[in-house]
């Protein structure tokens, strides 16, 4: 079945036609790594998944269904509730998405609710450290921070977790690690990927399908290792 589609779809910001009439198809339990080079459009599809563009951008055209419904025609209340259900999101820089007045444990039990076993779900992304849970967001390294923004997207159980680069900022054992945690936390809990990248190698690995964007359209997709080869 599918969870995602993205149909013609155009998004206009003021200066650029970011995305040109892209398609794009990701079907439930599937990895789909998308990838392309910067200015391609992929943080802006990705951000369309849950109608969450940047305030200067326009949909001009088409259409993007998230479980059948059309996120760009529901009303406020029914995409709150699409997204809360359906979707999680993280991305390049885990402090944008982690409030920096509260400590984590604090924003966690925000999230999850009270009464909600805050450990249980640090331990999930490997993190047991008590004093993570103490700590405000900048006083936690970034692949520990991504993590915590990881546990926050995944806490739910989301249908589909769009991730954003969260690895590119990190260096490559701490990238390794995160990948881990994303990937075996999304298959437990039956979560789709869109994971958009620019680390290739990362994608054919661990992704079932890839779609390649240029110039603001998916330009060719399929098994990851038909389209970028092996590893
Ligand atoms: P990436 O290629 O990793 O998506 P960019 O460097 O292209 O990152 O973009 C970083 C940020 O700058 C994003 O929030 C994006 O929305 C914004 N941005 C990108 N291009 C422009 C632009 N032409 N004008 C204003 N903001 C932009
Ligand atoms: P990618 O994620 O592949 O780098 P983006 O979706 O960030 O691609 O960008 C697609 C196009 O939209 C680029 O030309 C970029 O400069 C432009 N763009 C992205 N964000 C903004 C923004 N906030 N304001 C204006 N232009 C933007």
């Amino acid at each position: 079945m599918s969870l995602l589609t993205v149909r013609n779809l155009v998004i206009d910001y003021p200066q650029t036609r970011a995305l040109d009439g892209a398609d794009l198809e990701l079907r439930q339990g599937e990895t789909l790594g998308l990838v392309g080079e910067s200015g391609s459009g992929k943080s802006t599809l990705g951000s369309a998944v849950g109608r969450l563009l940047p305030g200067a951008a326009v949909r001009a055209g088409g259409e993007v269904t998230v479980a059948g419904e059309p996120v760009f025609d529901l009303p406020p209340g029914k995409l709150r509730h699409l997204r809360k259900k359906h979707l999680g999101f993280v991305f390049q820089d885990p402090i944008a998405s982690l409030d920096p007045t509260m400590r984590v444990g604090a924003q966690l039990r925000l999230v999850l609710g009270r009464g909600a076993d805050v450990g249980f779900h640090l331990g999930r992304v490997k993190l047991d450290d008590a004093r993570v849970v103490r700590a405000y967001p900048h006083q936690l390294s970034g692949g520990m921070a991504q993590r915590v923004a990881i546990a926050m997207a995944m806490a739910t159980a989301p249908e589909l977790l769009v991730a954003d680069e969260p690895t590119a900022a990190l260096d490559s054992q701490v990238r390794e690690e995160v990948l881990n945690v994303v990937f075996s936390l999304a298959a437990d809990a039956g979560t789709s990927i869109l994971w958009l990248s620019h680390d290739l190698p990362a994608v054919a690995r661990r992704c079932d399908r890839v779609a390649v964007m240029y110039g603001g359209r998916v330009v060719e997709s399929g098994p990851a290792r038909q389209v970028l080869g092996d590893p």
